[in-house]
């Protein structure tokens, strides 16, 4: 179950020119627009009127297009799927965890056209693109292990009956994976392949942003051999998801994104007359790291800014508020100014970009709000400059760094490259970890201190999901760092990890009087 044999895919040497300049060269040979998505029900044919997916690097610039759902798409979809659900869930498992190694397999071969998306579709950095589809691959790999180690025959259970009792998993019907535009490729994928090794059929709505790149994942799943009628794939609005869980025969939901979506959820599932189906939910954090007078500041400064800042600070694991001890609380503000200022911001397509742009217009005016807000009653340590030239199209944000006069002045989730730094005396460190704890969040948390007592204190004292000492805090590893947080961020689940596929699976046992 920990497959300690299993090796994760491998990436490409970012140091190497040659693996470098190959990857931006293939990217640059895809042509745009790319793919005219739909949704994929069955064998039905879709037509109607397409929408333009247009790029965050530059909103004039069109990715593909694709044909939304409707509500009763949904419905056709359920019923495609339920039926999908019959012989899929008959299968044996190991042609199951099969099909999602030929999904990796599949992602691999694809990756220029995949990366080629992942950077015009979502502005995902070369880096992060890569990191993207490694982890799919991974999440592949991973859930076929695990499948074929927990739902074969099942296991005999000992005990003094005298009967044969054997404990067994079997999937649950039709799973409902609702992901995020953050992870695209990963998140979304993960999702789906944990469902469908579990045994149960998939109903998949992508994020409204990025339908583009799942339609070629579902794609991938197919030509693999997933029957069509196993996974259907919804492209649309809230108002697709909202009708997915309100369905009747919707037998379980994986969703990945805002904590007010996933109470909206949970409220749904409840109001139903109906089968109690579970909720997996991963959700956001006001994620904190905390660093003592004894962190090595340097290490301390590269770990903030990639916790802040990779990925335009749109990863839900980001640090958001860091607790500085204040007696170097000022030098460490000068080292994370001078940091922040050499981040480039730019075309994701190029290796010479740290940060690209934001989602869409919505998430820009979201964080610039939210910045102006902080300027006034707050600090502004340092402000970037946001690009101008031929990227004055396109949704960038450049880094900021306020200092908080009290953690209290960050009370909701900011999703993008805004740092919070509040200065804290060695002695109220309890104080500081009640913050923490009282905000209700807990999904990452970063500590930088030498003193061991002091690690063990805050790791013991928080219940968080993924805690890293003196590192940064994002980028989990499949089956290595397995990865999802509790009370407001998450119903607890760890994706990539031995517990995962259980929550997407019924447990059962058959006794026989032999
Ligand atoms: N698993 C990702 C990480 O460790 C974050 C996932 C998310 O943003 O939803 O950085």
């Amino acid at each position: 179950l920990y497959g300690f044999s299993r090796q994760n895919s491998k990436g490409i040497e970012f140091g190497c020119g040659e693996e470098r300049l190959s990857l931006v060269a293939a990217i640059a040979k895809t042509e745009f627009p790319s793919t005219s998505a739909t949704p994929i029900v069955g064998d039905q044919k879709f037509t109607g009127k397409a929408e333009n997916v247009v790029s965050p690097n530059d909103g004039r610039t069109v990715v593909g297009s694709v044909i939304n759902a409707s509500v009763e798409t949904v419905d056709e979809a359920m019923k495609i799927a339920g039926k999908g659900f019959e012989a899929w869930s008959r299968r044996p498992v190991e042609e199951r965890a099969l099909a999602l190694s030929k999904v990796a397999d599949l992602l691999e071969e694809n990756s220029d056209r995949l990366m080629a998306i992942l950077t015009m579709e979502a502005g995902k950095t070369l880096p992060d693109g890569l990191a993207e589809i490694r982890e799919a691959v991974d999440f592949c790999r991973y859930y076929a292990d695990q499948a074929n180690a927990l739902f074969g025959e099942g296991v005999l259970m000992p005990g003094p009956t005298g009967e044969e009792n054997r404990y067994r998993h079997r999937g649950r019907g039709v799973f409902v994976c609702i992901s995020p535009w953050n992870f695209p490729l990963a998140i979304f994928l993960g999702q789906i392949s944990a469902a469908l090794v579990a045994g149960n059929a998939v109903i998949a709505k992508p994020a409204e942003q990025t339908p583009l790149i799942a339609y070629e994942a579902v794609r991938l799943f197919h030509e693999a051999g997933v029957p069509l009628h196993a996974l259907c794939l919804v492209p649309g609005d809230g108002s697709v998801g909202a009708a997915l869980t309100a369905h009747p025969k919707t037998a379980g939901v994986a969703f990945t994104g805002s904590t007010e979506t996933a109470w909206a959820i949970n409220r749904t599932l409840a109001e139903k007359r109906g089968p109690i189906v579970p909720l997996i939910a991963e959700t956001g954090g006001i994620n904190a790291m905390l660093v003592d007078a004894t962190a090595l500041p340097e290490q301390v400064c590269d770990d903030v800014m990639m916790s802040a800042f990779r990925s335009a600070g749109q990863r839900c694991s980001a640090l958001r508020l860091l607790f500085v001890q204040s007696d170097v609380a000022d030098s460490l503000l000068a080292m994370l100014k001078g940091a922040a200022a050499e981040l480039t911001l730019g075309d994701p397509r190029l290796p010479s970009t740290d940060i690209g742009p934001v989602i869409d217009a919505e998430a820009r005016a979201g964080i610039q709000s939210h910045v102006s807000e902080m300027q006034k009653l707050q600090t502004l340590r340092y402000s970037g400059e946001t690009p101008v030239g031929v990227l004055s199209n396109g949704f960038w944000v450049a880094p900021h760094i306020v200092e908080l006069d009290n953690a209290g002045a960050l009370s909701r989730e900011v999703f993008g490259p805004v740092l919070h730094v509040v200065r804290y005396q060695a002695k109220d460190l309890d104080k500081v970890l009640d913050t923490i704890s009282d905000s209700g969040y807990g999904l990452t948390l970063g500590v930088h201190s030498r003193i061991d007592a002091t690690v063990k204190k805050v790791v013991d004292r928080l219940s968080v999901g993924n805690v890293y000492i003196n590192r940064n805090t994002i980028g989990a590893v499949v089956g290595t760092q397995p990865f999802g947080g509790s009370g407001l961020s998450g119903t607890g689940p760890k994706a990539g990890g031995p517990g995962y596929l259980h929550r997407f699976a019924l447990e059962q046992v058959v006794s026989i009087n032999t």
